[in-house]
C-alpha cells in the first residue's frame, strides 16, 4: 500500500480548505435547525452546564433521530438541569424517563458518569476531548470531540455517521468505511478541516449537512454549499474527480481508500457510490413467549404483572410481562407448556397450559435482533402471592404500566 493516500483523497490545499470552511459556515448560519441543546450551548454562561447539556444531547442522539430526541431532551433537562441533580437520581427514574428511546445502557452510563464527575472531579467537567474520553465512562472519541468543540471551543474534529458520509463523498473514498484505514483517515481529515475560530459550529455544520443535504439515498447536491469541493459530485457531472488525475490508476494499485477494483464506480448510483460499507451481518432471529397476566385490583381496575429484567444485557433493568425465550420451530402446544411452567415459578401455583389465551404475535427489531413476541394472556380470579426470592415484580394498572421503565417492544405487546 502507498505510504500516504493519493492527493485526491486529502485536503492539502489551504486555500481550498479555507473556502470550504467559509461556505459551510455561511450555509450553517443561514439554514441551521433550531434545536434546544444548541441554544443552551451558546447562551449558558456556566461552562459545566454547557458541557452537560451537549453531553446529554449527544448521548441521546446516538442511533436516534433528532425529532425523537427533542422531547426526551427537554424532559431530561427539566428534571435534571445539572450534573449534580442527575447524580442524585435513581437508576429507576433514569430508566423511566429513557423508556422508549432505546439502547437503554446509554442512560445508565450517563448517570454513572455524572456521579463520577460530582464525586471524583469536584463537579467540574473535563475541558478537552482527550480528558473527556479518558475520564468519563461511556464517552467515546466522537462524543468527547463534540463536547469539547461545542462547549469549550477546542479545535478538534468529530466523525459520526453523517460526517463519514460527507467526507467519503467529498473525497471519493470508496473503501469499506468501517475499516480502520478509512476511519483513521477520516479523523485526520476532520481535524484538518475543523475551523479554528468556530470549531463547534463547524462540526455541527458538517453533521447538519449530512443530516439534511448530503443524505444517504437522495442527496440534494444542487443545493449543497460545498459542491464545488466535492469529488463525488464532480465525478457524477464530468465522469472524473477533479483535479483530473487518472482515477483508475488509483483503483488499480492498493490504495487503502479507493473502492476495491472488483466494485468500480457505478454510474447509475452517482454520488451514492460513497460511502461503501461491508455487508451487514443478518440480525439474530429470536422468539419469546410473553404472558399478560391480569387480575382485578382492589379498586376494581385491571392490574397487570410486570417483572424486572436482569441488571445487565439487553434492556437491562427494564420491566416486562413475564417472558421466556423459545427454541426455534417449537410446536404451539409445547410453547404453551413451557410458558405455563415458567409462570408457575412466578406465581407459586400450577398454571394450566390450556388456560393461556393466544393473542397474537408482535415483531420488534432491535439493532441486531429480529424479535418475535408470541403473546398470551391469562385472567386470574383469586389473589396470587409472588415469590420475593425471584426478580422484582409488581402489579400495575394500565396507566402505571405506561409510566414505568418499559421498552417500546413491551408497549407494543
Ligand atoms: Fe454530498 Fe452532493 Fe454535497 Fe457532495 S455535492 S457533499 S455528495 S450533497
Amino acid at each position: 500500500a502507498p505510504a500516504s493516500p493519493p492527493a485526491r483523497h486529502l485536503f492539502s490545499d489551504p486555500a481550498q480548505v479555507e473556502a470550504l470552511r467559509g461556505n459551510l459556515l455561511a450555509w450553517y448560519d443561514r439554514c441551521k435547525r433550531d434545536l434546544p441543546w444548541r441554544a443552551l450551548a451558546v447562551t449558558e454562561p456556566d461552562a459545566d452546564r454547557r458541557g452537560y447539556a451537549v453531553w446529554v444531547s449527544e448521548i441521546m442522539l446516538q442511533q436516534t433521530q433528532v425529532a425523537t430526541v427533542i422531547d426526551y431532551y427537554n424532559r431530561w433537562m427539566q428534571k435534571w438541569p445539572t450534573l449534580q441533580a442527575l447524580a442524585q437520581a435513581s437508576l429507576e427514574e433514569v430508566n423511566e424517563l429513557w423508556a422508549g428511546l432505546g439502547y437503554y445502557s446509554r442512560g445508565k452510563r450517563l448517570q454513572e458518569a455524572a456521579r463520577k464527575v460530582v464525586s471524583e472531579l469536584a463537579g467540574r467537567m473535563p475541558r478537552t476531548a482527550e480528558d473527556l474520553q479518558k475520564l468519563l465512562p461511556g464517552v467515546g472519541r466522537y462524543t468527547a470531540g463534540a463536547i469539547a468543540s461545542i462547549s469549550y471551543g477546542q479545535a478538534t474534529g468529530v466523525v459520526d455517521g453523517n460526517v463519514i458520509r460527507v467526507l467519503c463523498r467529498l473525497r471519493c473514498i470508496g473503501a469499506d468505511s468501517s475499516s480502520p484505514a478509512v476511519i483513521d483517515q477520516l479523523w485526520d481529515m476532520a481535524n484538518v478541516l475543523v475551523d479554528r475560530s468556530r470549531p463547534g459550529d463547524f462540526n455541527q455544520a458538517l453533521m447538519e449537512l449530512g443530516a439534511t443535504v448530503c443524505v444517504p439515498k437522495a442527496p440534494l447536491c444542487r443545493e449543497c454549499p460545498v459542491k464545488q469541493h466535492c469529488q463525488a459530485w464532480c465525478r457524477k457531472l464530468f465522469g472524473k474527480p477533479s483535479p483530473v488525475p487518472d482515477v483508475e490508476d488509483c483503483c488499480v494499485g492498493d490504495c487503502p481508500l479507493c473502492p476495491p477494483a472488483t466494485e468500480p464506480w457505478d454510474s447509475s448510483l452517482g454520488v451514492t457510490n460513497f460511502p461503501r460499507k461491508a455487508a451487514k451481518k443478518p440480525p439474530r432471529v429470536m422468539r419469546t413467549a410473553t404472558c399478560v397476566l391480569e387480575r382485578r385490583g382492589c379498586h376494581g381496575a385491571s392490574e397487570y404483572l410486570i417483572v424486572q429484567r436482569p441488571s445487565s444485557g439487553l434492556l437491562a433493568g427494564l420491566w416486562e410481562f413475564p417472558s421466556l425465550p423459545l427454541a426455534q420451530d417449537l410446536q404451539e402446544e409445547k410453547e404453551r407448556e413451557e410458558l405455563a411452567h415458567h409462570l408457575q415459578a412466578w406465581m407459586g401455583q400450577p398454571v394450566a397450559a390450556k388456560g393461556l389465551q393466544f393473542i397474537g404475535e408482535v415483531v420488534h427489531i432491535f439493532s441486531h435482533i429480529h424479535q418475535t413476541y408470541v403473546v398470551y394472556s391469562l385472567h386470574l380470579d383469586g389473589d396470587v402471592t409472588l415469590d420475593p426470592a425471584l426478580s422484582p415484580s409488581r402489579w400495575v394498572t394500565e396507566d402505571e404500566f405506561h409510566a414505568s421503565a418499559v421498552s417500546t417492544a413491551m408497549k407494543k405487546v
